[in-house]
């Protein structure tokens, strides 16, 4: 608290229009964080913002995490970044065991990175590289869905389905095919069960591979919940069976980008688990640095490794920041903090919790079409009207008017919007710190609320 005060007194006397010399998105209008304590960020004037969003799904520990800080701290002062093509640090080789640990069936080794979109880059990467080391050069197709994210570099961005996105890139993008996403709220048929749904949408990659010739593909991508482009969207129960079978069957690896629904976020550590299956790679960050490191791993089963150890001998990748030890060490302390002080397995019990918190409140608003999720990682979609689930007016931007009006209120919640395959209305993301209380889980309910009642 002491330490809150400092910062807010200190920066008092600046105004709290960010510095536009700060290249930002319009960061003239941005108001200026200047303290975090447990789930709130505070502003140069004082005001307190209950952080219902983690950001976007990153603050996991919420803002002022002792044994994150102190981790960091200690690391500084041993050794803060040696180059990875000379060493290799105990800080990085803990974590990469710690990660292998705790992951899906058959993850053997990681390559850490710096965030989420290099990690994604690095799984195309690795998938293309390792059809190579095998023979396949003529392996070239990425297929993922539509309504997908995965990242804002240029490889990152061609894989993900988000049209606007896209839009102004495309000429820079390289060619990859998408499918339908598990949307059963949008596209689930009457009198079709939840899980002859999923397999008829999963079936849709088997269709795209036999359109593309199953030889001339790479892989699949999809994150296991999709976060940014749709909301907290979970699969129905067997779609990522049926998907893993699929790729086994046409012998294309599978990617899981769990950036945003990975480390806990959705009541286990890795989403996927949730699912029955493991990836040939998945890719995580966000919630790895929990915000107090800019950190992402991209992580692969040991087929994978062993096509390029045993070939080429080495993977045609690597950044300057890549197994950085600073990020590594708070890595390491958030793990600590999610495993083994027990913070994941109670994040199903605060995800009821807020479920029912906001079903209470939201359940039967006229314009709330739907509430989903998985664990502390929920979505709201907004809609003109329940019975037609027709979109709000998308020219109306409502999600934005939303994240102001919760702002107004000091809440901090994610949300989205745009049509998509004409579609997709607008929506709210919450992620919440996994040490959110229970009056936090009403506060952040009633003030998102009344934010959406103003927006609309
Ligand atoms: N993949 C997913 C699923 C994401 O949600 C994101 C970011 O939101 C990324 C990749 C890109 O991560 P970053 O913003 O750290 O580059």
């Amino acid at each position: 608290m002491r330490r809150a005060w400092r910062a807010i007194r200190n920066a008092r006397c600046s105004s709290p229009v960010a510095d536009t010399a700060v290249f930002g998105r319009s960061s003239a209008a941005l108001r200026k964080a200047v303290a975090g304590e447990g789930c709130y960020l505070i502003d140069a004037d004082g005001r307190r913002y209950l952080d219902g969003s983690g950001g976007a799904a990153v603050s996991c520990l919420g803002h002022s995490d002792e044994k994150v800080r102190a981790a960091v701290h200690a690391q500084l002062d041993q050794v803060a970044f040696a180059h990875t093509g000379f060493f290799t640090t105990d800080v990085t080789e803990r974590l990469a065991r710690k990660l292998v640990e705790n992951a899906p069936e058959g993850i053997t080794r990681v390559y850490p990175l710096s965030g989420g979109s290099e990690a994604v880059e690095a799984a195309l990467k690795l998938a293309r590289q390792f059809f190579l080391e095998k023979g396949e050069p003529q392996r070239r197709h990425i297929i993922a869905r539509r309504q997908s994210y995965h990242g804002n570099t240029l490889g990152a961005l061609a894989a993900g389905g988000n049209a606007w996105r896209r839009e102004n890139y495309q000429p820079l993008l390289v060619q990859c095919h998408h499918i339908a996403p598990c949307y059963p709220y949008r596209d689930q048929q009457d009198g079709e069960s939840a899980e002859e749904y999923g397999l008829r949408v999963a079936n849709e990659l088997e269709e795209k591979l036999v359109e593309l010739g199953p030889d001339s593909v790479i892989a699949f991508i999809a994150e296991p919940v999709v976060g940014a482009t749709a909301g907290a969207l979970a699969p129905v129960p067997g779609y990522f069976k049926r998907i893993r079978e699929i790729c086994d069957t046409h012998g294309i690896l599978l990617i899981l980008d769990e950036v945003m629904c990975g480390m806990g976020r959705t009541g286990t550590l890795f989403a996927c688990e949730q699912d029955g299956i493991s990836p040939d790679i998945v890719t995580i960050a966000k919630g790895l640095g929990a915000g107090y490191a800019s950190i992402g791993a991209m992580l692969c089963q040991e087929h994978i490794y062993r096509a390029i150890a045993d070939g080429s001998g080495a993977f045609q990748h690597g950044h300057t920041y890549h197994g950085h030890p600073l990020a590594a060490a708070a890595a390491n302390a958030v793990l600590e903090r999610l495993i083994d002080d027990g913070l994941v397995a109670g994040v199903n019990a605060k995800g009821d919790r807020l479920v029912a918190a906001l079903t209470d409140r939201l359940g039967q608003h006229p314009h709330v079409g739907d509430i989903r999720g998985r664990g502390l990682f929920r979505g709201i979609e907004l809609v003109a009207d329940r019975e037609t689930k027709a979109v709000l007016d998308p020219s109306r931007k409502t999600h934005a008017r939303v994240k102001k009006a919760a702002m107004e209120n000091g809440l901090i919640c994610y949300p989205a919007g745009g049509t998509i395959d004409g579609k997709h209305g607008d929506h709210i993301l919450l992620a919440p710190p996994f040490i959110i209380s229970d009056d936090q889980i009403d506060e952040l309910t009633d003030k998102l609320a009344r934010a959406i009642d103003t927006a609309l």
